[in-house]
């Protein structure tokens, strides 16, 4: 069987981690479970994006040098990654020694790939990205995004030569190859490159921007921060010696957002082409997040950090309602109100209650004794194929359906009837069907809220319940949420 490797984009360290990117977290996070528990060596990374301008600046404002400023940000994500049980087996900083070093090696063994030539432009340091005279024109001089001028650049720069892998790219998308998931971003990508692909700058003159990784020999040059932050998804694993690398590349899934489409749907598959590398298998493009319906943002003061959501419902409701609820292939909404009520609705009244009616029956009935269950007889078809393309919403409605259809099952065979006809064995047999159909669920579940399947599992995995368990779910005791509106 071979090897599954999943990566997250790496955020840039100019801010604390926002519930977009837990979301993209929690996704990759799903892939890896899934991956493992099917027995394949899994390998999943992520990490936080460090160098450039806008780092330095914030840095500046801060009072930091800029490695004090990215240690302090990136902490902040590392926070975050037990705080939503995410299983990474790498966090990958940009300012890692080893990631440095190789980024250098890979700009030499693209070397054939990259020219010397003057670039005369305007750059966005909010964006950390260049811009045509077109777009700088559109908006009268001014980013909308930051609210600044677009800086007038004439410099002497290096350029990778894009435009040559517009046609090998689009081949490899068009035959799938390189598969995009949804097809929508496939769509875009496409219109993207048969516009025709430019060489694109891929450093800065150290006198403008110093923090970066400096140009193999020419010190008076640092790479451009996005063409090296795309360099993460190889050097984590050791490129181009390390075993790793060997075992785990290409990756399976590559998890982004759909504004960085283009970095990772054209320059980087031609960065790897350069290399003489084999192309990611697969890229998910995840929508954006609002909350109540508007973009997130301090001055309408909406933001939610996603540490405020797990501390009221816990890691598994965050988990759960950003698969389920948040579309996996469009942009989606949160709002307290709606995850107040997926929590009551779904998790605690309908899988809730299941596991803890199911354990008071076998309780009350059987003196906890669960007898010889079943082997389930669902096939998981249509949520393995969900699964497969990244489609977490219906991967999670499949599981739903069971889920109903136990309660449903449970109302309708009415073991509290059959227990006064005193037919045993058929009691004993209806109730070990529903606790089979629970530990299908739980084990469906597992990838998706891992801790709430291991707490199924506890409940009925010895063949004997001891006491009534907790419930799953409770609904007391739980702070009200905040009104955000
Ligand atoms: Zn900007």
């Amino acid at each position: 069987m071979s090897n599954f490797y999943v990566t997250t984009s790496i955020p840039y360290v100019n801010s604390e981690p926002h519930i977009g990117f837990a979301m993209e977290l929690v996704q990759a996070d799903v892939l890896a479970r899934y991956a493992r528990q099917q027995g394949i060596a899994t390998m999943f990374a992520t990490g936080t994006d460090e160098h450039g301008g806008k780092i330095a600046e914030k840095a500046a404002e801060a009072k930091l040098d800029p490695q004090q400023f990215a240690d302090r940000i990136s902490d902040s994500f590392k926070a975050i990654l037990p705080l939503l049980d995410i299983s990474n087996d790498r966090f990958v900083r940009t300012t890692d020694e080893g990631h440095e070093q190789r980024a250098g090696l890979i700009w030499k063994n693209l070397a054939e790939h990259i020219y010397k030539g003057n670039y005369t432009g305007w750059y966005c340091t909010g964006d950390e990205a260049f811009f045509s005279e077109k777009v700088v024109k559109e908006n009268n001089g001014i980013c909308p995004a930051h609210n600044r001028p677009y800086e007038k650049i004439q410099e002497e720069n290096y350029f990778f030569k894009l435009s040559a892998f517009g046609e090998p790219v689009k081949q490899a998308i068009e035959t799938g190859k390189l598969a995009i998931f949804p097809e929508t971003r496939k769509h875009e990508i496409l219109a993207v490159i048969d516009d025709g692909l430019e060489d694109i700058s891929v450093s800065r003159p150290k006198d403008k921007i110093a923090w970066g990784i400096p140009v193999p020999g020419d010190d008076s040059q640092v790479m451009y921060v996005w063409f090296e932050a795309l360099m993460n998804y190889i050097t984590v694993l050791g490129y181009p010696e390390a075993e790793d690398f060997k075992s785990f590349w290409p990756a399976n899934v590559q998890v982004i957002g759909k504004d960085i489409l283009r970095f990772h749907a054209a320059i980087w598959p031609a960065m790897l082409l350069g290399l003489g590398l084999p192309l990611p298998k697969a890229l998910y493009v995840h929508g954006f997040v609002t909350v109540d319906d508007q973009k997130m943002s301090k001055s309408i003061g909406n933001v939610v950090a996603p540490k405020d959501i797990v501390k009221k419902y816990g890691a598994d409701a965050f988990r759960y309602f950003f698969l389920r609820h948040i579309p996996s292939y469009g942009d989606g909404d949160f709002s307290w109100e709606r995850l107040e009520a997926a929590y009551n609705n779904e998790l605690a009244d309908q899988l809730g209650n299941a596991v803890s009616r199911t354990a008071a029956m076998i309780l009350r009935y059987q003196k906890g004794v669960i007898g010889s269950v079943p082997e389930p007889e669902h096939d998981m078809g249509r949520f393995e194929t969900a699964l497969g393309q990244c489609r977490f919403d219906k991967a999670l409605d499949e599981v739903w359906e069971q889920v109903k259809g136990l309660n449903q099952y449970i109302e309708e065979a009415k073991p509290w009837e059959i227990v006064k006809t005193g037919d045993e064995d058929h009691l004993r047999e209806v109730l070990a069907y529903t606790v089979g159909a629970l530990q299908q669920i739980s084990g469906l579940l597992k990838p998706f809220m891992p801790a709430i399947a291991e707490k199924i599992d506890k409940v009925f995995g010895s063949g004997v319940i001891k006491e009534q368990p907790a419930p799953l779910f409770p609904k007391a005791d739980r702070p009200k949420p905040p009104k955000t509106a």
